[in-house]
């Protein structure tokens, strides 16, 4: 197997292994780390890998990628899947009609996708660690879904640290009960009086005070990443697109569209890649909410948030203006300098535009779609009452698909799903125009008039001990930290 290396982004005169990138995520000018190139895989390669196991894929895709994790680690990062809800695979495919079938990313333990990379990331991560003299802390700011599938993760791994920052009253209460109920002794989860910019402008303030750095190293403690910018995530996040673009096309004999309700385009990177690596994907179709800003792009080649300001939705986790991971698809397909120039100009402008030729390279890869919260809740209705219960997430992604089938009746789509319904119980009565209660019985409410199951991870949280009560304004956080972690702390 021949191993690949990763290069910036933006440049720069060193490139690193796949475990450097994972460990150490941040790639010089402020890049990301990213492949170089792509393997290309033959039709009558990717005819061998119909009806294989999702293990044996991912290995196959991982060998082809040149990854430097050993067989055994990536059976036992897999075999966590083991543990979602069908045993044979983690991703799996629901039919809804002819044209659409919505590919349940939300079978983990946190109940949203971030468990589809997040769950062996965290084993990955540690088993890189084994050797490690130094301890590693993993700051983490959340909307909502990235917290708990972080903490869950990472719950007493050795050697590694997490704390977690989210907004008061910024995320749903399932979400909150998620990580304020883990109880682990590497672990602190932080309420912070502000909404989530805050909590990740804190975060990012943190990443560069001197002072706080150096405190760290004194610790022994060095700092790294668990969000999408890390590649290790990506990474998991490849396999689901193939495995579900291939049984689709063996049922279907033509390529799939695939929709992606998006906000950093993590989630879409991983489509992007299937799809330069010859998977049968028709167009890639971003998903997104009011903060339009990333169908803006794909339509004008314009990426302008000079004249933006953040809009709450009822889709939370995609109430995000700068989306990181589009710059992993600008390198690929223009190249680091151009890159590089593009980045500069979103720094120095907040706004960069691609010419013209460039956007139509990247037009044949993506389309967008956006909406509103009116017609979100209207979808979830209307689904609702033809038998499939979705996230306000997921329903976003609806707009996407009524417009492929307007002009193609034919067309065949996947609709990543990236939440479960019971995350987002007090969205849901509002569109079902049942009163919230709040706590369990808000969802207990919904499952019975439906018929639904809720699963026991999320029933389990309201009998949970709420261990990590601590709220602080931002001013105190850093010090808060710093006492935890040099064992003054609780
Ligand atoms: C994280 C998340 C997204 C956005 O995924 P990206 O990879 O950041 O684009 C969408 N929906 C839900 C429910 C999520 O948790």
């Amino acid at each position: 197997m021949q191993l690949r290396n990763f290069v910036g982004t933006r440049g720069g005169d060193y490139s690193v292994s796949f475990k450097d990138s994972v460990l150490n995520p941040n790639a010089p000018y402020g890049g990301l780390w990213t492949l170089e190139d792509l393997p290309k895989f033959s039709d009558n390669e990717m005819q061998s890998f119909v009806g294989m196991s999702y293990e044996d894929l991912a290995k196959k895709i991982f060998e082809s990628l040149g990854l430097d994790i050993d067989k055994n680690l990536l059976h036992n990062a897999l075999a966590l899947y083991k543990k979602f809800d069908d045993k044979n695979t983690p991703a799996p495919l629901y039919k809804i009609n002819k044209n659409l079938s919505i590919q349940k990313l939300y079978c983990g333990p946190t109940r949203a996708f971030k468990d589809m990379a997040l769950q062996p990331f965290g084993e990955i991560f540690s088993a890189f660690l084994k050797d490690s003299s130094k301890e590693y802390l993993i700051l983490v700011a959340t909307s909502g879904d990235t917290g708990p599938a972080t903490l869950e993760s990472f719950a007493n791994k050795d050697k590694i640290k997490v704390v977690c920052l989210y907004p008061e009253g910024g995320t749903s209460e399932i979400q909150r009960l998620q990580m304020t109920t883990i109880a682990a002794k590497n672990i602190k989860v932080i309420e912070i009086k502000g909404d989530f910019d805050d909590a990740q402008n804190l975060l990012k303030e943190l990443l560069k005070d001197g002072q706080f750095l150096q405190r760290l190293t004194q610790n022994n403690l060095a700092l790294s990443a668990a969000n999408s910018v890390n590649f290790g995530r990506i990474a998991f996040q490849i396999l689901y697109h193939i495995y579900a673009s291939l049984q689709s096309f063996a049922l279907h004999k033509k390529k799939t569209h695939i929709i992606i309700p998006s906000g950093n385009f993590g989630n879409a990177l991983g489509a992007f890649y299937a799809k330069n690596m010859g998977f049968p994907i028709e167009k890639i179709w971003i998903a997104s909410n009011a903060n339009n800003i990333l169908t803006d792009f794909i339509k004008s080649g314009v990426y302008d948030i000079s004249h933006r300001i953040l809009q709450k939705t009822y889709s939370p986790a995609m109430d995000i203006l700068t989306s990181s991971n589009i710059e992993r698809v600008l390198f690929f397909l223009f190249g680091k300098d151009r890159t590089k120039e593009l980045m500069e100009d979103l720094q120095k402008h907040k706004k960069y535009a691609l010419n013209q030729e460039e956007l139509e390279i990247l037009q044949t890869y993506f389309e967008a779609t956006y909406c509103e919260d009116s017609y979100c809740l209207e979808k979830i209705r209307e689904y609702v009452n033809a038998g499939f219960i979705i996230d306000p997430h997921t329903a976003c992604g609806i707009k996407a698909y009524e417009a492929i089938i307007k002009s193609d009746n034919e067309a065949i789509c996947i609709l990543c799903s990236t939440a479960e319904w019971t995350k987002f119980a007090k969205t849901l009565s509002k569109a079902l125009g049942i009163e919230s209660l709040g706590g369990k019985q808000s969802l207990e409410v919904i499952a019975s008039k439906y018929s639904l199951a809720i699963s026991p991870n999320i029933l389990g949280l309201f009998d949970k001990k709420e261990v990590h009560t601590q709220g602080m304004p931002k001013e105190n956080v850093r010090e808060s930290i710093l006492e935890w972690l040099e064992g003054n702390g609780e």
